[in-house]
């Protein structure tokens, strides 16, 4: 068979992006197609635009703990148009790059929808025809799932709040993890009242138990009506918002209703089974360490293989497919002690194994602090920090790192790399101090 393209990638996010250029600077001819903007997800209506709303919404906070500090503010008002139209320019130059480093590369842009003919088949719809390629690349990421109860039709998820007219007064967020809290935060902090309805007992299941109970008292001090073992069991227009009926019946006003309740693979329609493609419950593209799935020349990274839905996550499996298979260096991905933040307000950094999962695997020691950051003394705000540390009895190797408290997602970044490098809880105690800092206390913990 003639081909084409050497690689052909379905979409053009994290993961596709990096796997198109990496095997384009290998000498491979490859083709991307994107179907709506390039750099996917994150760039567009994922952790860019939400990191700009964290930090808009954090002022609100800011200007009340300036005046600990001596400093009169004033009067002070948030515009949403305003600050949308900044935060539009700036997804807008960056999509630009984005498209212009896969053009640089050598790289063919097919701004169009693309799906799966055949193992080596791909249609582009922009103008029908079938382009053949030695290799396939799924990176098709994952779309909001919403569960399907009466008047879901009013909800809007993550994709629509970044490009609402304007601030909603009262918000209903639905959902307890990474999003839901999230944006439970930054509406809040913006000033719209936030009631969040999460159907567990505490949020952000799979976290340390000690960082849900400590995130959840936080967000409920900042005002959050943070509900647990609820949910929604319908939703109506009213004549000035929403109404949602509860499962126990309560009935709540809203003018909008955020579902955050996790993200389905993108994979409906794409003609995997076409080509053979084995995909698994959740419709996720099944891989191997190689992420190659059971039709040698079609592989997928990134959210659409379910694994770890994160940014930086898709682009090593990006680069590691592209390492294999067009640099003659089999690699594969490492989904090992990843560290991650969740930015709910304060922020959470964490790595390694919570408590409960380190004490199912062996004998553990737990060191956990929790304080007033030097911040507070003056800014007057009762809010505490908390650090914890999971460390294996047996040869003192740290497992687990958790921070919660103002810059925890910096901190956890370097402190990743310890645990990555198999520190001890030793090798932590002798690294000096940087004083006067929150982070010292990650050294100085007894
Ligand atoms: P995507 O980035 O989703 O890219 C897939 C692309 O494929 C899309 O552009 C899509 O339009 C295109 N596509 C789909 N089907 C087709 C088709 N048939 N033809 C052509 N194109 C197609 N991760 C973090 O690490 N940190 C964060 O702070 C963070 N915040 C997030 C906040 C939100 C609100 C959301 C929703 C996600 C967040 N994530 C975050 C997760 C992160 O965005 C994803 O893990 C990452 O974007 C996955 O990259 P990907 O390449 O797999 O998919
Ligand atoms: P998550 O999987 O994190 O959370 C989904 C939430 O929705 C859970 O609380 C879940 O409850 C709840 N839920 C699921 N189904 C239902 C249902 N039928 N009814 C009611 N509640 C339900 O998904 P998100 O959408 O928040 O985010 C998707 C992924 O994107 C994240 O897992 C993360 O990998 C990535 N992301 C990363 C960010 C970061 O790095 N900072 C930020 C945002 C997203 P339960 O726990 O009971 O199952």
């Amino acid at each position: 068979m003639e081909f084409d393209y050497d690689l052909f990638v379905i979409g053009g996010g994290s993961g596709g992006v990096r796997a198109a250029r990496m095997a384009a600077g290998y000498g491979a001819r490859v083709g991307v197609a994107e179907e709506f903007r390039f750099g996917g997800t994150c760039v567009v209506r994922g952790c860019v635009p939400k990191k700009l709303m964290v930090y808009a919404s954090a002022f609100s906070e800011l200007f009340e703990d300036a005046e600990g500090y001596g400093w009169q503010v004033g009067p002070r008002s948030f515009d949403w148009s305003r600050f949308i139209a900044a935060k539009d320019a700036e997804i807008a130059r960056l999509e630009a790059i984005y498209a212009r480093n896969l053009d640089l590369a050598g790289c063919e842009l097919h701004r169009c929808r693309a799906e799966v003919t055949g193992p080596h088949t791909v249609r582009l719809a922009s103008h029908g025809h079938e382009v053949r390629a030695r290799h396939i690349l799924i990176a098709t990421g994952g779309t909001p799932f919403v569960p399907d109860i009466p008047g879901a039709h009013h909800a809007i998820t993550s994709n629509e709040i970044f490009d609402l007219p304007h601030l909603p007064a009262r918000v209903a967020v639905v959902g307890g993890g990474y999003i839901a809290c999230e944006f439970a935060g930054i509406l809040n902090g913006l000033g719209a009242r936030v009631t969040q309805l999460y159907r567990g007992e505490q949020i952000l299941r799979g976290f340390d138990d000690d960082v849900r109970g400590h995130v959840a008292g936080l967000m409920r001090a900042k005002g959050i009506d943070l509900r647990t073992e609820t949910d929604v069991a319908r939703i109506d227009r009213a004549e000035d918002g929403l109404v949602l009926t509860l499962v126990d019946g309560a009935r709540l006003a809203v003018d909008c209703v955020l579902y955050a309740t996790g993200r389905v693979p993108n994979t409906a329609g794409l003609g995997l089974e076409k080509a053979g493609v084995a995909l698994g419950p959740r419709g996720e593209v099944l891989v191997d360490r190689w992420s190659q799935t059971n039709v040698p020349s079609i592989f997928a990274v990134g959210d659409v293989t379910d694994r770890l839905a994160l940014t930086p996550v898709a682009i090593r499996e990006g680069a590691a497919f592209a390492r294999t298979v067009f640099g003659g260096e089999p690699t594969a991905a490492d989904h090992s002690d990843v560290p991650t933040a969740v930015f709910t307000q304060p922020e959470i950094g964490t790595v390694g194994l919570t408590e409960a999962e380190a004490r199912r695997e062996a004998e553990v020691e737990i060191y956990r602090s929790t304080f007033r950051p030097m911040f507070h003394t003056l800014s007057g705000r009762d809010e505490r920090m908390l650090m914890k540390m999971v460390v294996r009895k047996s040869d003192r190797r740290v497992l687990g790192v958790h921070i919660v408290g103002h810059a925890a997602a910096e901190m956890i970044q370097l402190a990743g790399v310890a645990v990555k490098m198999g520190a001890t809880k030793e090798d932590f105690d002798r690294t000096v101090a940087v004083h006067p800092t929150a982070a010292e206390e990650l050294v100085t913990m007894r």
